[in-house]
């Protein structure tokens, strides 16, 4: 019998003993091994999204059996938290996993994906940079920021799948962008809400583990429930001003409004807070905003008021269809291009899309549409530098 040799070409290991190994034979195909490599490729993309949120809403259930109201947050009462849960402002009603639920099992359509995208991964960026703002993207809404002596990253992912299951769950298309060993020391970790595909927490353990310099910020409610997995992380509310933000090295750290919503099961809808966040190297013009997963609301005319037009702003542009489904939670292409003029952004990189496929869209439709927006001469620098490539943009004309 013939042999075909493969090349191992990385592995991550994460905390909890799940493995993503990366190999690619001599053909240049891509393969990830996973514990189990054959069931992974067995279903297509939405059939494992429908069996993982079945497989949730299964277990959410039986959980609400002992816990029939989710977990209690004590915070003070404010125009975004009722004593029990958090809202938008305005309130915009809202999708739970309930809906999504159904609509995974008996709606989701759309334009496949294929299996696999090869994505090589980027060159290892600089431990540390001296001037202006650089910018990595590394796949969905991970991205490396890097200011002057500070580096941040943003929702981070590494792992194969957006689930709680090592087995099942939306799988993602392409390697992060980035190898864990090539990223430079991390100060700090801002994470923009609890679902699945932003706050992974296989890949928190491995970038924060206990006693780690590193810092993780999350939105209101997060930090008791990321303590019980033996994660450390610092919550913060909506800034009302600078004084409510965070400080890390001459960085200041805030959480802004987002018009989403917070679920990991059937029992804790919106018993968290979800957030975008602003970060600004004081006594700079160095100043990065990230939107989180947000659809189009007021809160960017705000933001702008109360923070000043960001250098540069990292907006979502996927997982935008069935539109009347998504449209309270994420914004379109266009949608995020008029955001980008609202904040009166200097610049502006794309995110949240062509690594998960969470939503009806083809995996080239955000990065068209946004390209159709900007030959319409919409868009002055809102652009996609690619994944693992770093570009360093100028905040001072
Ligand atoms: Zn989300």
């Amino acid at each position: 019998m013939k042999r075909v040799r493969v090349e191992l070409r990385a592995v991550s290991r994460f905390a909890d003993g799940r493995v993503l190994r990366s190999v690619v034979s001599p053909g240049g195909d891509k393969r990830v091994c996973s514990p189990f490599p054959h069931r992974l490729r067995r279903f297509r993309a939405d059939e494992q999204l429908r069996v993982t949120v079945a497989a949730l809403g299964v277990l959410a259930v039986l959980a609400g059996a002992c816990v029939p109201t989710g977990p209690v947050v004590h915070a003070p009462v404010s125009d975004h938290f009722d004593g029990a849960r958090f809202h938008n402002v305005p309130e915009v009603g809202s999708r739970g996993l309930g809906d999504v639920l159904a609509w995974q099992l008996f709606a989701k359509s759309g334009v496949p994906w294929p299996d696999w995208i090869s994505t090589p991964p980027g060159e290892k960026p600089p431990v540390r940079v001296t001037e202006g703002v650089r910018i990595t993207p590394i796949g969905h809404a991970t991205i490396l920021v890097q200011f002057a002596g500070i580096n941040v990253m943003t929702d981070p992912i590494w792992s194969e799948r957006a689930s709680p299951f090592a087995g099942v769950g939306p799988p993602r298309h392409r390697d992060p962008a980035l190898r864990l060993e090539d990223l430079p020391p991390l100060d700090a970790i801002v994470i923009s809400h609890n679902h699945y595909d932003h706050m992974d927490l296989p890949t928190l353990r491995a970038l924060a583990p206990p006693g780690s310099p590193t810092k993780i910020f999350v939105p209101l409610g997060n930090a008791a429930f990321l303590a019980e997995q033996g994660i450390e992380a610092t919550d913060l509310d909506w800034a009302t001003g600078p004084e409510s933000c965070a400080s890390l090295g001459g960085l200041s750290v805030c959480a802004v409004p987002a018009q989403h919503h917070a679920t990991r099961s059937l029992t804790d809808e919106n018993r968290s807070l979800w957030s975008g966040w602003y970060l600004q190297r004081v006594g700079s013009a160095e100043s990065v905003y990230f939107a989180g997963d947000t659809g189009f609301g007021p809160h960017f005319y705000g933001i702008r008021e109360q923070f000043g037009s960001p250098c540069v702003a990292l907006l979502p542009i996927g997982a935008y269809l069935p539109r009347p489904f998504m449209r309270i939670h994420h914004m379109d292409p266009k949608e995020a291009v008029v955001a980008f003029d609202v904040l009166g952004a200097k610049h502006g990189v794309p995110m949240h899309f062509g690594t998960f496929d969470l939503s009806d869209e083809g995996v080239d439709d955000p990065t068209r549409e946004l390209e159709a927006s900007r030959t319409k001469g919409r868009v002055r620098d809102f652009l996609f530098p690619g994944f693992g490539h770093g570009r360093t943009f100028r905040c001072v004309d």
